[in-house]
């Protein structure tokens, strides 16, 4: 009897060692989603203490990307840009020889080899558009390239499936969340806001325009006001501001409005998956006074009310 009892309490004890031991690996994945249970939550903040990120992506590669760019470099801001290697060098795109020139200090990723809707055609036209895109424009930029936005924001579970296996690491749609969350899932990854919303959706409407770019301004304020830890994901084409309207002064506008703010971490897609990763795979002790950083960035966090830099690839104290 008394033997029974000591092996119940020995098992007792290992589940809860093993629970705790799980708990505390996954402790900045579980702190991220608030399942806190006895520990303290394990809160991300962006590079330098941060709470804002900005992300500006565009689609496509036409020749107005050149003084999108140029105006993006004035402002000191970085971008996201979804190339199609078979458009290039074709009329109003950029030539390939110019893509890494134009887009230095900026990402340049997949938006597949010709562009078409990938819901619509077979597994091995989804591999090839997306893997020789791939392939393409990591030869021409010199440079790995990790992610994508899908052709008119179309997708599936077997696109998903495929691009994953082409090591695509993060897939942006064109559904806007009209919000500031973090992407919970790097291959449907809805942004903020198109760029000034809806307007010029419309052709000849003023009215909607209007109320469309009230909306865009008045979104761009509560991002810039607010407090909580909010990623402001900002899409759309060069293209677009040749359009009716003034399109590229209101782009100057906003671009003034987001630029060289000390609470801003300014980051490619790609940048932010990678801080995103990095933060999700911190190491800590079970009674969470020690961190261990793998990763090759430095990664800021919040517990208990203090805010700590973890040095890149260090291991320190929480107090
Ligand atoms: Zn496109």
């Amino acid at each position: 009897m008394k033997n029974e009892i000591k092996i119940i309490v020995v098992v007792l004890a290992l589940i809860t060692v093993i629970n705790y031991g799980n708990a505390q690996t996954n402790a900045a994945i579980a702190g991220m989603n608030g399942v806190t249970g006895s520990r303290e939550k394990v809160e991300m903040l962006f590079p330098g203490g941060k709470t804002k990120a900005l992300i500006l992506s565009f689609d496509d590669g036409m020749i107005a990307d050149r003084r999108l760019v140029r105006l993006m470099n004035e402002y000191g801001l970085i971008g996201t840009f979804h190339l199609n290697s078979n458009k290039l060098g074709t009329k109003d795109y950029l030539t390939k020889e110019e893509i890494k020139t134009v887009y230095k200090g900026h990402e340049i990723s997949v938006h597949t080899v010709n562009h078409p809707n990938l819901t619509n055609i077979s597994r091995a036209e989804v591999l090839y558009e997306v893997g020789a895109d791939r392939r393409e424009l990591e030869q021409l930029s010199g440079n790995l390239v990790r992610g994508m936005a899908y052709p008119f924001g179309n997708y599936n579970d077997s696109v998903i499936e495929i691009i994953k296996s082409l090591g695509i690491e993060y897939a942006r749609s064109v559904e806007d969340s009209y919000a500031f969350g973090i992407p919970n899932d790097f291959l449907k990854w809805s942004p903020t806001i198109h760029q000034f919303g809806k307007a010029y959706f419309t052709p000849d409407n003023p009215d909607i325009d209007k109320k469309e770019m009230a909306g865009f301004y008045h979104l761009v304020n509560q991002f810039l006001k607010t407090d909580s830890l909010a990623l402001m994901d900002v899409w759309g084409h060069s293209w677009e501001n040749d359009g009716a309207g003034d399109r590229w002064t209101e782009m100057e506008k906003f671009f003034k409005m987001v630029s060289r703010n000390p609470d801003i971490f300014y980051t490619t897609q790609i940048g932010l998956v990678d801080y995103i990763n990095a933060f999700k795979n911190l190491k800590f002790t079970i009674d969470q006074s020690i961190v261990t950083n793998l990763s090759s960035i430095n990664v800021f966090i919040k517990i208990k009310g203090k805010a700590f830099d973890l040095d890149a690839g260090s291991t320190r104290f929480l107090q």
